[in-house]
């Protein structure tokens, strides 16, 4: 995966916006809130206001906190705490390490940062992300404070997104079933508008997405394979998902209901094009004539 330090594929932090503390959850959370200061690194770009004071904020506190649980190497975590918070992205623990490298090369220690990202995460003032197939990631905890994420499975890119009325409708939805809400996590998984533009609107099909919906453009097997392929209803026109998509699994497909195992080379030999799950929306964009071929 790419490292979200470079090429900045990982959008930064939209929860400082300027909305200051005063949710719910900093209310809460009061008595290990009020607190943090930082040291920004000479290269980075200076913070919004609001931000350095929130991070000041965070600083002293987890400080405090650490002298109240007696924690170990107390500076030394202080000095991690400040490389994290001076990163808007969702860094996993590689790329964290990078930065400690670079900053406090003497701090390089796998274990040490584990352990005291885990604390960041245990006092609230980081929480840890576990999106499919990612190593795990970590970002910052504002308080009171929320948002969701788009994931992308091709490049690993992560955006952040708050809609309030997703945000009610799933509330409706918990309380429709007599349920009580105490957290949620959105993670919407697919291609992000980078990938997606950079791809080519035909590609073989083994190149597709797991959960990618494709219609065949065309079938380039030998002649008694594309019959043998046509019987299964691989041929021209016919639309179908990908179930499976893995290095070390089979290649699962859904045809007309049906799943098909695809093994030998054979997803090379199919041309597929993109069919966008919500085709009004795209539709004749990257896709060409809609009906070019025939459909089954
Ligand atoms: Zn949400
Ligand atoms: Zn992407
Ligand atoms: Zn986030």
């Amino acid at each position: 995966m790419k490292s979200s330090r470079e090429g900045g594929g990982h959008s930064r932090c939209r929860r400082h916006d300027g909305q200051g503390r005063g949710g719910l959850g900093s209310r809460l959370l009061n008595p290990v809130s009020a607190l943090f200061k930082r040291v920004w690194p000479k290269h980075a770009a200076p913070p919004a206001p609001a931000v350095a004071e929130e991070h000041r904020h965070d600083r002293e506190q987890f400080e405090t906190v650490l002298a109240s649980f007696r924690a170990t190497r107390i500076p030394e975590r202080l000095a991690i705490l400040d490389i994290f918070l001076a990163t808007e992205l969702h860094v996993s623990i590689s790329e964290l390490l990078e930065m400690v490298g670079e900053g406090r090369p003497e701090l390089r220690d796998r274990a040490f940062l584990q352990e005291t990202m885990q604390m960041f995460c245990q006092y609230g003032f980081a929480q840890r992300l576990d999106f499919d197939s990612q190593e795990p990631r970590y970002e910052h905890l504002h308080l009171g404070q929320h948002h969701d994420h788009l994931i992308c499975t091709k490049c690993g890119r992560i955006e952040e997104f708050k809609d309030d009325i997703l945000e009610a409708l799933q509330l409706k939805i918990a309380e429709s079933h007599r349920f009580h809400v105490l957290q949620h996590k959105t993670e919407i998984y697919g291609l992000c508008g980078r990938c997606l533009a950079s791809r080519t609107p035909t590609l073989p099909l083994h190149l597709a997405a797991n959960g990618e919906r494709v219609r065949i453009v065309k079938v380039v097997a030998m002649r008694e394979n594309a019959n043998r392929l046509a019987d299964l209803g691989l041929l021209p026109g016919a639309c179908l998902e990908v179930v499976s998509n893995h290095p070390t699994g089979p290649f699962v497909v859904i045809v007309n209901n049906t799943r098909l195992a695809l093994g030998g080379g054979i997803p090379q030999q199919i041309l597929v094009t993109h069919l966008c799950r919500h085709e009004g929306d795209e539709r004749g964009e990257t896709e060409g004539p809609p009906e070019e071929y025939p459909r089954r």
